[in-house]
């Protein structure tokens, strides 16, 4: 018998997640500040509604945040081990994209309430999600991740151990760094090129057989900006919020960061300007319209 898991966060990445647990029959409590959200999971997939944070940690001996950020994770954290102060090896597994510093904060205060914490960030967005096949990027004790692995197994592809508690959320800021910088630059590539008369199809199949490859060119531009959706499940201001977090770690490390700050100006500059909650492939589409295309 499955011990029970507590899921809290069942936004774009939080439902799929949850549901395939569900699915590989764990013993789930859920809880959302959506309260429909919440019921309806519940109603679909054999779970427990929790009416709030606290009735999660009371009921689960894992619970999982899937939050919009390390706040958001601090705030519910904060809730649950008010309502179970004594934790007794209880475990908090954070699969947001936090900060490693608040995670760190976290963790420190779980301690001292006898919990431990497992910071596990994913990569692969909303489709990964579905199938379950993630990228796990896992910061912690050896022997807390251990405690995870049927967990990892059933919402991942590969599960990387990476380092001490926040060591996860750092990986996870600075990979999408890297993301965003390759969407913004094949994006400004291929309207550049269009404007002198390339086809972005025949560029995209250029580039992805050349070494200006990147994961924009072989799925994101393809799937979300030329079928026209400029929708891939990924809020814009999320992206902002890693690119802070990327930027918050480049500068407590003094290293340099030319092309990881200009990166980063350019999307505030979006996120400034687009409504909240435009998904992140809205940055195209706010550079199609600066293009006056
Ligand atoms: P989302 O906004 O779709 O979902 C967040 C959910 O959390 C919402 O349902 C919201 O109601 C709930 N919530 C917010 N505050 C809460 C609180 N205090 N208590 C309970 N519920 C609360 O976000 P998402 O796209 O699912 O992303 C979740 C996290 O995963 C973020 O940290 C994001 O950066 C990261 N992430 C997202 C993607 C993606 O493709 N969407 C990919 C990788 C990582």
């Amino acid at each position: 018998m499955s011990p029970v898991v507590g899921f809290v966060g069942l936004g774009h990445m939080g439902h799929p997640m949850a549901r395939n647990l569900a699915a590989a029959g764990f013993d789930m409590v859920v809880f959302d500040l959506d309260r429909d959200a919440c019921a309806g999971f519940a109603e679909s997939h054999g779970a427990t509604a929790g009416g709030d944070a606290g009735a999660v940690f009371r009921a689960a001996d894992t619970v999982i945040t899937m939050l919009p950020n390390g706040r958001a994770v601090r705030a519910v954290a904060e809730a649950g081990i008010a309502a179970v102060p004594e934790g007794r090896g209880r475990l908090i597994v954070d699969m947001s994209s936090s900060a490693p510093h608040e995670t760190a904060e976290l963790a420190r205060t779980a301690a001292a309430h006898g919990y431990a914490v497992v910071d596990a960030p994913v990569s692969g967005g909303v489709g990964r999600a579905e199938t379950g096949d993630l990228s796990i990027l896992a910061g912690g004790a050896g022997a807390d991740v251990d405690r995870c692995e049927p967990i990892f197994e059933v919402l991942g592809r590969e599960t990387f151990r990476v380092g001490p508690v926040g060591a996860g959320h750092a990986m996870k800021a600075l990979n999408n760094v890297m993301s965003a910088a390759g969407l913004l630059l094949a994006a400004e590539t291929i309207l550049v090129g269009r404007r002198y008369g390339l086809e972005p199809e025949v560029m995209l199949k250029v580039l992805n057989a050349s070494t200006g490859m990147n994961h924009a060119t072989q799925t994101k531009i393809a799937q979300y900006v030329l079928s026209g959706t400029y929708a891939s499940g990924f809020a814009l201001d999320l992206m902002v919020k890693d690119l802070a977090t990327a930027g918050g770690i480049a500068r407590a490390a003094g290293a340099p960061y030319l092309m990881g700050s200009a990166v980063t100006s350019v999307w505030e500059l979006a996120g400034a300007q687009l409504p909240p909650g435009a998904d992140q492939m809205r940055l195209v589409r706010w550079l199609e319209d600066l293009a006056g295309t």
